[in-house]
């Protein structure tokens, strides 16, 4: 002690278009011990998520901005590395939101113990996780599905889209699936064994593409990206059919703020529901997801797939390759 805690932070506040990484920089700072912070823990692996973005502008929304300079904040899993805690000790594996550095110090009610399963340590940012908690709330609570539905989602290759995928195919679901790469489109189909998958990026009428592949339309629509694709997804929704609004990936970056939805008109006249949510409302609404998807990943139900960038400084880089699509399955950042 004093320990050199690494750490992202955001140069400058980024109003539209895509981030660059000279918008980020890469600091260093003393920590030590203190009567408040009294835990040293050491990051292992930290969560990189769209959402993030939201706060790179300084606009309002369900998250404050980050602090321009200041640590960045995310999802994480460490190993405490001094404890002053009676509650937690060396080599404990814990939770919290102090991502986007290596080494930090906290308090016990900043950190959740993980005991660990037989699986992956890092599942438990990916299914185990915000984003796999994402896929079971949209779907049950909000999406209301039904076995022997058939459901459509967007961004299906990436962390969220996979997992409801999957959770829909085991509830004897028909899954539409589109994602942006041909690769994605092969472990959705070889290894989920999704019922149709394709790449949006060929799809030149959408409209046209989703009457040909499933005629009978859509129970469900999982939308994770917004923009056209829901305004089409729209037109092909049974009547009294749910679209659940997760994200809008698609406009996160957009430099003008678009034409808006041109179909209302069906939302009438096939009395859809549209409803949109956010995960962090359902902190409390955990214990059912967690019985459940923990027995699902043991039972090998639920297949996860990450792609790992290693190294707190290639942070920046990985978010903005996430936004670009370049993942498949949950963005990870490994220390
Ligand atoms: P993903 O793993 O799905 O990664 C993001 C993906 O978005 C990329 O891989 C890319 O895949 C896709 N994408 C990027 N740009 C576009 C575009 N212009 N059009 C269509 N797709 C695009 O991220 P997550 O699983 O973490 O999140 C998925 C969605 O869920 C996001 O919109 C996110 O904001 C939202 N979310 C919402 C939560 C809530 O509480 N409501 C909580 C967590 C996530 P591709 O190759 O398919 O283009």
């Amino acid at each position: 002690m004093p320990v050199t805690s690494k750490f992202v932070a955001l140069k400058n506040y980024i109003p539209t278009g895509l981030p660059k990484e000279t918008d980020f920089e890469i600091k260093t700072k003393e920590i030590s011990l203190d009567t408040k912070n009294n835990i040293l823990v050491l990051n292992l692996w930290i969560s990189v998520d769209p959402y993030m973005r939201a706060r790179m502008t300084e606009r309002k929304n369900y998250k404050p901005p980050f602090n321009i300079g200041e640590e960045m904040e995310g999802y994480a899993l460490g190993i405490v590395k001094e404890s002053k805690d009676k509650n937690f000790k060396e080599g404990d594996i814990v939770f919290s939101n102090f991502g986007m550095r290596d080494y930090f110090v906290c308090n016990s009610n900043d950190l959740k113990k993980i005991e660990p399963m037989n699986i992956p340590l890092q599942t438990y940012l990916g299914p185990l996780g915000m984003t796999g908690h994402t896929a079971y709330i949209g779907l049950f609570k909000h999406g209301e599905l039904k076995p022997g539905q058939t459901i459509l989602v967007s961004s299906a290759g990436g962390s969220v889209g996979s997992t409801v995928c999957q959770i829909a195919k085991n509830m004897g679901c028909k899954v539409i699936a589109s994602t942006g790469s041909d690769e994605k489109v092969k472990w959705l189909k070889d290894d989920l064994k999704i019922d149709h998958a394709f790449n949006y990026k060929k799809i030149e009428n959408l409209v046209l593409h989703l009457k040909e592949i499933c005629p009978e339309g859509f129970d469900l629509y999982f939308d994770n990206v917004g923009g056209d694709f829901l305004e089409s997804a729209i037109y092909k929704m049974k009547n009294f059919g749910r679209i659940v609004i997760c994200g809008r990936i698609s406009q996160m970056n957009a430099t003008n703020p678009g034409s808006g939805l041109k179909n209302m008109a069906h939302v009438l006249v096939k009395r859809l529901t549209i409803k949109g949510f956010i995960i962090f409302d359902h902190e409390n609404d955990r214990e059912q997801f967690e019985t459940d998807m923990a027995k699902w990943l043991l039972e090998d139900k639920i297949k996860f797939k990450e792609t790992v960038y290693e190294g707190i400084e290639n942070t920046p880089k990985s978010f903005i390759d996430l936004l670009e699509g370049k993942n498949i399955g949950k963005m990870l950042v490994k220390i």
